[in-house]
């Protein structure tokens, strides 16, 4: 079986696209959450996806759009387009936004999915391996796949080893799961922040157990100019150039 998976999407459509188009045929996706909130297109976004009956997480950007969790701990501009989105969607969309699971899953394959971390699977970043560390003993699973830093990292605990060690992904490299646990980060469709501005995404063979990251071109200018005519701000409509 193949997966496709894919995190904070962000509202960005064209980049959502650019993903499907880049990826060929899959069997399953997984998203891990941030469907919308920073973007121009939420409901789009969010129809594209269900045609795919995807296997779904909550974000913490969703969870706001629907009045799920409090908005102070978002950033101004963050705030302004929670709002946005939320008199945007129509109720058959936040229905499906306030469905989405928002505790951590075990899918199979020795996986489990969460969009922060699995101690704290909304909020928690996992930015370092002291923390990738603390968080190992809160699944049961190998392997655990995260979104919400916007970046693509892997966090590798070898299986004769008690250290945890920080590796940055190689594209088109596939790496294998095996004994070792892992925390992977496949990185952002919509709103990348490894200074790369193209779409991440990641793919996984569950025969082989291989799992390749994934970057796909987009029209980032045509996303920017669709911003600028919400009059969106500023910075958000700059961090896309720059994968910020
Ligand atoms: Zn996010």
């Amino acid at each position: 079986m193949r997966i496709l998976i894919v995190s904070d999407i962000h509202a960005n459509f064209t980049a959502l696209e650019a993903v499907l188009r880049d990826a060929g045929s899959f069997d399953t996706l997984w998203c891990l959450g941030d469907v919308v909130g920073y973007g121009p297109q939420p409901a789009e976004c969010i129809t594209r996806l269900r045609e795919f009956n995807p296997v779904c997480l909550a974000g913490n950007h969703d969870m706001a759009v629907v009045g799920k969790t409090a908005l102070w701990d978002f950033s101004t501009d963050a705030q302004e387009i929670i709002f946005w989105t939320r008199h945007k969607l129509k109720t058959t969309e936040l229905d499906w936004l306030n469905t989405l699971p928002d505790k951590p899953l075990n899918i199979g394959h020795n996986i489990t999915l969460v969009h922060g971390s699995p101690r704290d699977p909304v909020w928690e970043y996992l930015t370092d391996p002291a923390l990738a560390k603390e968080n190992l003993e809160h699944f049961e699973t190998n392997f655990c796949l995260n979104g919400h830093t916007h970046y693509p990292v892997i966090f590798r605990k070898p299986w004769d080893d008690w250290r945890v060690l920080e590796e940055m992904p190689r594209v088109e490299t596939p790496i294998h799961l095996n004994l070792d646990r892992m925390l992977i980060n496949p990185g952002s469709v919509g709103q990348p922040r490894d200074e790369d501005p193209r779409a991440a995404y990641a793919t996984l063979d569950t025969e082989t157990m291989n799992f390749t990251f994934k970057r796909a071109q987009y029209d980032v200018a045509a996303v920017q100019k669709l911003m600028k005519e919400l009059k969106f701000s500023n910075r958000l409509i700059r961090r896309l150039r720059f994968g910020q």
